[in-house]
């Protein structure tokens, strides 16, 4: 399939920058909220996903996309829902590819649960992807099936080696998770860091009802912080993507460790980036109900003059930060999509 738009040409930018001041240059697309596993912290067993009607076609998302980059995004992520279920998705990746082939992208990206990864990681490479993330919460086949319902760890497993083959480098997101992988954290992070990938822990947060309140699966990572350094030797870095997390360097294992900490820290006002649903919906912050329809200005023309005002408009409304709570009066979602909505 060629999914190359008429607007593929990009004319100079003169950037998105918010009220706050912050230059938009980081885009992430949820391709699709659909997902071939259930983790417990992010989806009920009984979701109700959208109807395929609703979504936006390949084509469409690419010409999105375009828009953005044509407005100074530099680097972009696909997620979901699980990115590699959305049918065909590789001919989105490809034709994605021009703008790293042209310089217009510094980085083309995935998140991914893993589990197709054994038959795509090479194409990936191909199509010039560099990095890509792995959510993975723990090493324990038992353990696993638990947190995602259903999923086969060594399908995982396969799929990081497989990424490794292709050269790509991998970085590894777990969520925290109360007594289910608390203990495991030490050595999930010394398995990461013996095949040379960075952990990256990111605290539970509270969106979309899953059936069961958050305050039951809730770690705060200074806790699980303060537990690693006592056996291990943790040097703060001082670098940020203007992204959430914040790293340190593990002396022992010599690899990097991140900390996502939303609900004990506040990483706002560094943001960079917006994120596209796959029906079109622009959402400026992770932690708001703000909303913006792109599908109906996308639609509306194949020019993008409709489209490109609306998404200024949208930037405008960018929030100054997110308000995630989570204590015994807040138990239930601050923001009700799913994270699967988003793709965090
Ligand atoms: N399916 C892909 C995956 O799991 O990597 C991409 C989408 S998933 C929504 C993106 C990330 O969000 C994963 O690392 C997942 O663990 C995380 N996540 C999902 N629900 C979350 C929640 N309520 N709080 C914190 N992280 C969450
Ligand atoms: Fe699927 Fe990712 Fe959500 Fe797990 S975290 S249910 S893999 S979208």
């Amino acid at each position: 399939m060629n999914l190359i738009a008429p607007n593929s040409s990009l004319k100079p930018s003169s950037g998105m920058v918010d009220p706050y001041g912050r230059t938009i240059t980081y885009l992430r697309v949820s391709v699709t909220d659909r997902c071939d596993l259930r983790c417990f912290y992010c989806m009920s067993e009984d979701m109700t996903f959208l109807p395929k009607s609703d979504l936006l076609s390949l084509e469409e998302l690419d010409r999105l996309c375009s828009a953005f980059i044509a407005k100074g995004v530099r680097k972009l992520r696909l997620t979901g829902g699980e990115p590699l279920v959305r049918r065909n998705v590789m001919s989105l990746v490809r034709s994605l590819s021009r703008y790293l082939q042209n310089g217009a992208l510094d980085e083309l990206t995935l998140t991914t649960n893993g589990s197709q990864l054994e038959k795509y990681a090479a194409e990936l490479a191909d199509c010039g992807v560099k990095r890509i993330n792995v959510s993975l919460d723990t090493l324990d086949a038992t353990k696993f099936r638990e947190i995602t319902r259903w999923g086969d760890l060594n399908k995982v497993l396969a799929g990081i080696d497989a990424a490794h083959a292709a050269g790509l480098k991998v970085k590894i997101n777990a969520v925290a998770l109360k007594d289910l992988n608390e203990d495991e954290i030490p050595s999930l992070m010394q398995w990461a860091h013996s095949k040379d990938m960075d952990l990256t822990l990111i605290e539970v947060m509270p969106m979309g009802d899953i059936g069961a309140g958050r305050i039951d699966q809730y770690v705060p990572l200074s806790m699980v912080r303060s537990q690693l350094a006592q056996k291990f030797t943790l040097t703060d870095l001082d670098e940020s993507s203007g992204g959430p997390a914040r790293y340190v360097r593990v002396s022992e294992t010599g690899g990097k460790l991140g900390f996502i900490t939303p609900m004990t820290h506040n990483f706002c006002e560094s943001c960079n980036r917006v994120r596209i649903t796959c029906t079109g919906t622009i959402h400026t912050c992770l932690g708001h109900e703000d909303a913006s329809d792109l599908r109906k200005p996308l639609r509306a023309s194949i020019d993008d003059g409709l489209l490109n005002e609306t998404i200024d408009r949208a930037i405008g409304l960018k929030p100054k930060g997110h308000d995630f709570i989570i204590d015994r009066r807040h138990n239930r979602p601050s923001v009700s999509r799913h994270m699967s909505v988003t793709g965090g």
